[in-house]
């Protein structure tokens, strides 16, 4: 987690429930916040983790799923026609959507979408450690 992917102006406005004009990284870690109004506040990264995962599980309440075979999902939200397939793996999921692709391209060997938390909810799990943790 090193970039503006991550740590974005949408993020920290989630976090915050405040207007965020941008938002910059320190070399040292810190995240700066800098707010519409002119303040400016640091925020520990690990909101950033864990809005990153939550926003992600919301989102994935409106998935719905259709189980093709055994490791495969098709995956439809309730508002847009476009579908999605995830592959069930035994180190990962995999999704064909835009969000799962720049988070490879970011470096996360495990990315996972709101279309793979709607795959894990349906296998009975609450998070992919959780999931990664199931005897194949
Ligand atoms: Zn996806």
């Amino acid at each position: 987690m090193s970039n503006s992917y991550f740590f974005s102006v949408r993020a920290a406005e989630r976090i915050t429930s405040k207007r965020v004009k941008r938002v910059s990284l320190w070399r040292n870690g810190a995240v700066l916040v800098h707010f519409k109004n002119g303040k400016i506040n640091t925020i520990d990264p690990l909101n950033f983790q864990r809005d990153f995962v939550d926003f992600r599980q919301r989102q994935s309440r409106e998935i719905l799923l259709s189980r093709i075979t055994p490791t495969l999902y098709a995956c439809k939200s309730a508002a847009y026609e476009k579908v999605y397939s995830v592959v069930i793996e035994p180190e990962r999921l995999r999704c064909s959507c835009k969000d799962w692709e720049i988070q490879l391209e970011e470096g996360l060997q495990r990315p996972c979408c709101k279309h793979c938390y709607a795959v894990l909810r349906d296998l009975g799990c609450s998070s992919l450690q959780d999931y990664l943790k199931l005897p194949f």
